[in-house]
């Protein structure tokens, strides 16, 4: 069934899950505030706007409430990723799932109503490590 997703920040973790919900059939709003990154997703993406995810009238002028899920994936300026959360939550998103950078943003997220966090680097590293110790793996 084809869903409806945007991504508010298209570095490589935003962009990558950009393309693959695209490729899968979805319906993908690829929002960032920097015009280069979003011109690299043009034919990846359904829509493409160039939005500043701290602008909660910006957000709630593109009916950003409509999307089920809203997926932050700004990394390095922790004060836009948790304003923009907050914005999302305040505008009755239903599932918001934010980057997490540390401990302290995931706790703030957390506190701040994100339905989930990730820490993609720690997340995929904890995936290599068990799938190495796995018993599926063939030490040659
Ligand atoms: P990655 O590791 O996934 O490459 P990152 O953790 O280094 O990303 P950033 O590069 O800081 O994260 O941000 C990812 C994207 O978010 C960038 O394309 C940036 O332009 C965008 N971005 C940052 N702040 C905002 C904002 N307030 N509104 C919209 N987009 C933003």
């Amino acid at each position: 069934m084809k869903k409806q997703f945007a991504i508010i920040g298209l570095g490589r973790f935003g962009t990558s899950i950009c393309k693959e919900l695209y490729h899968l059939g979805h319906e993908v709003l690829a929002i960032d505030k920097n015009q280069k990154k979003l011109d690299e997703v043009k034919g990846f993406a359904t829509h493409t706007l160039n939005v500043d995810g701290t602008d909660e009238s910006a957000l709630q002028k593109v009916g950003i409430r409509n999307f089920e899920h809203v997926i932050v994936a700004i990394g390095e300026d922790i004060q836009a990723s948790i304003l923009c959360t907050l914005h999302l939550k305040d505008l009755d998103v239903r599932k918001v799932w934010a980057k997490a950078q540390n401990d302290y943003h995931h706790k703030v997220l957390e506190k701040i109503g994100a339905d989930r966090i990730f820490h993609p680097e720690k997340d995929m590293g904890n995936r290599i490590a068990e799938f190495l110790t796995s018993e599926k793996v063939i030490d040659y």
